[in-house]
C-alpha cells in the first residue's frame, strides 16, 4: 500500500482559526484572518474548539490522499465512510493483469496467510486460478461478440477480495478524525488500520493542532468497545 497527500486546504489552521473565531466576532472571518494571530493564541484556541467537541469547524478543511495497492476488502470498508468523495479505479476499464502477472503484484496477502507456508500456498493456488480463468474469460467474451467493456464487466467476477485497485479520498478534517478514530483501533482489520496510520501520520505531518488528539479512543481515555476490547491500549496521548 502507498498513501500519499495529493492536495489540501492550504493553511489549514487559519482556516479553521478564522472561521471559528467568527462565531464569536463582529467580524467576518477573512478579516480575522488577514488580521493574523500570534500562533501560540491561535493554537490554543484551536485545541480548545476540538476538545469542547466544536467540530463542525474543521469541516472548513479538506485533504485528498491517492491511495495505491490496496486490497478490494480494504476499499470496500473504506467506502463505507459515507462523509468523503470516493474515485476508484475501474475494473471495466482497467485490464487486470495477465498470465505472465506476478500474484504479489497483483493481489494484496495477508501477513498472516504469507508467514505460514502452507497458508500462502492455498492462497497463492486460488488467486493464479482467478487471474487465469479471468483471462480466458475476457478472451471468450469477446470471442462470441462481447465488446471489451462487457467482456472486462462481466470477467471481474472472478476477481477476489485480494484485488489490488487504486483509490483517490478526500474528506475534511472532522471526517478524517472520525475515520482514523474507528479504524486505527486494533479491533479494525489490519489492512484499514495500516491505511487509518497512514493517513494519520500523513496528517500530522500538515497540522498538528488539527490532528494532534486523533487515533483510537484508546488513545484519550478507556476504550470504547467494551467487552470486545482487545486488551492492548495504544499509549495514551497527552491531551493538555
Ligand atoms: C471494527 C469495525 C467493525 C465493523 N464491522 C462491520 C460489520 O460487520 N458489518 C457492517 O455492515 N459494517 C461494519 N463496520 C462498518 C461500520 O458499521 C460503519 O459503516 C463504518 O465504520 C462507517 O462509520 P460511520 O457510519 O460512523 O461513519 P461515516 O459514514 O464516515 O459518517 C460519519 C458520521 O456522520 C454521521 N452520518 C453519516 N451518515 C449519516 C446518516 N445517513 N444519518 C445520520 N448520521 C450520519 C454519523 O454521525 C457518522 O458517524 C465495522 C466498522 C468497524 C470500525
Amino acid at each position: 500500500m502507498k498513501v500519499v497527500l495529493l492536495a489540501h486546504t492550504p493553511d489549514p489552521e487559519g482556516v479553521v482559526y478564522a472561521a471559528a473565531r467568527g462565531c464569536y466576532s463582529d467580524l467576518p472571518s477573512y478579516e480575522i484572518r488577514d488580521r493574523g494571530v500570534e500562533l501560540p493564541t491561535a493554537k490554543k484556541f484551536i485545541r480548545g474548539i476540538i476538545k469542547s467537541g466544536h467540530e463542525s469547524v474543521l469541516e472548513h478543511v479538506s485533504f485528498t490522499f491517492s491511495v495505491e495497492g490496496i486490497s478490494r476488502a480494504c476499499s470496500h470498508q473504506l467506502v463505507r465512510h459515507r462523509v468523503a468523495s470516493y474515485s476508484q479505479q475501474s475494473q471495466r476499464y482497467v485490464d487486470f493483469g495477465d498470465e505472465e502477472s506476478i500474484i504479489r503484484d497483483m493481489f494484496v496477502i495477508p501477513p498472516a496467510i504469507d508467514d505460514d507456508f502452507y497458508s500462502e500456498e492455498i492462497l497463492a493456488d486460488t488467486l493464479r486460478i482467478c487471474l487465469l480463468n479471468y483471462k480466458e474469460l475476457v478472451r471468450r467474451l469477446i470471442s462470441i461478440g462481447r465488446t471489451s467493456e462487457q467482456a472486462h464487466e462481466d470477467a471481474r467476477y472472478l476477481l477476489p477480495n485480494a484485488a489490488k485497485t487504486n483509490i483517490t479520498v478526500t474528506m475534511n478534517a472532522r471526517e478524517i478524525r472520525h475515520f482514523i478514530n474507528q479504524r486505527e483501533c486494533k479491533r479494525a482489520q489490519w489492512e484499514i488500520r495500516d491505511l487509518a496510520s497512514a493517513m494519520l501520520i500523513i496528517c500530522l505531518g500538515v497540522s498538528e493542532d488539527l490532528f494532534w488528539d486523533s487515533g483510537a479512543s484508546c488513545r484519550r481515555g478507556p476504550c470504547k468497545e467494551g467487552k470486545m476490547t482487545c486488551g492492548d491500549p495504544y499509549p495514551m496521548i497527552s491531551l493538555v
